[in-house]
């Protein structure tokens, strides 16, 4: 694993949007990115996980977080425009945005996959990144060195079969990543990555492999080293990458 570790202040005066914040990945870079300073807004479906989330990081960290509980299956632009509204009286800008909830859907074949649950997913994994990325580019534009990391997975660079919906959302994600990439090159501050976790032990994990044994996955604190290092200004000359947890290595020796 990656090894990295920061000065606890390394996100001091930064400001960072999670989505999927209230389990697995988003809520340990939730309280990582915290515990190294940041203030942390939190985006999640259940609103019981995310205020367990804020006050584990509060018990620590007061006044570092904000929780807002929203379903990317039903929210409207109209609803993600409300919140850059809101963080705009809030805060001057955003420094970080991390693309992270993600619904996993059927295993099944093409030819039956479900289109319900087909919609739901591109809904949850695609478009709501869409119109987040869509309603908070000028904020992130404000920022004099801003992250925005799309969450992928392995199968969003080569297919799998009957990984369906969830697969060709995680390619559309690194078609948005490397699109949006390019259009922020020369005009802003932001840099623009997708990271895959790899096989992490969360509950998408359980329900994608329920015969494996979880112990045999990092627990998502062991990847944060990760997570952190792209939000350091170290990470600064990436990007427009597909990058990997799985032997990361750093752009100068850390
Ligand atoms: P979890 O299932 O543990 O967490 C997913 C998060 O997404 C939860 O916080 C969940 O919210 C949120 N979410 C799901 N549906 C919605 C919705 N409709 N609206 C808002 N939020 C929603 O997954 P992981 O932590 O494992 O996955 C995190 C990311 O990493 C995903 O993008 C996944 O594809 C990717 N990934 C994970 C791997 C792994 O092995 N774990 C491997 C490769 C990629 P709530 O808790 O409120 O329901």
């Amino acid at each position: 694993m990656f090894n990295y570790s920061p000065e606890p202040d390394l996100l001091d005066s930064k400001t960072i949007l999670i989505t999927g914040a209230g389990d697995g990945i988003g809520r340990a870079c939730a309280k990582s990115f915290a515990s190294h300073g940041a203030t942390v807004i939190l985006l999640s479906r259940s609103q019981q996980k995310l205020e367990q989330v804020y006050d584990e990081i509060e018990a620590e960290h007061p006044g570092r977080t904000i929780i807002h509980p929203l379903d990317f299956r039903t929210a409207s632009a109209a609803d993600f425009q409300l919140l850059a509204q809101s963080l705009d009286e809030q805060f001057p800008c955003l420094d970080g945005l991390i693309h992270n909830a993600a619904l996993l859907g059927a295993r099944s074949p093409i030819e039956f996959y479900p289109e319900k649950d087909w919609n739901d997913l591109m809904q949850v994994n695609v478009t709501a990144a869409f119109l987040l990325t869509k309603a908070l580019i000028p904020a992130l534009s404000r920022s004099e060195d801003a992250r925005l990391l799309f969450t992928s997975s392995s199968v969003g660079r080569t297919g799998r079969a009957y990984w369906g919906a969830y697969a060709v959302s995680k390619f559309a994600v690194e078609g948005m990543m490397q699109t949006l990439a390019e259009e922020v090159a020369k005009t802003t501050a932001i840099r623009v990555n997708s990271l895959n976790p790899g096989g992490t032990r969360t509950a998408m994990r359980r329900d994608a492999y329920p015969a494996e044994d979880p112990a045999s996955q990092p627990a998502p604190e062991e990847i944060m080293p990760v997570y952190l290092y792209l939000f350091s200004p170290a990470a600064w000359s990436l990007h427009g990458q597909a990058l990997d947890v799985r032997g990361f290595q750093s752009v100068v020796p850390t």
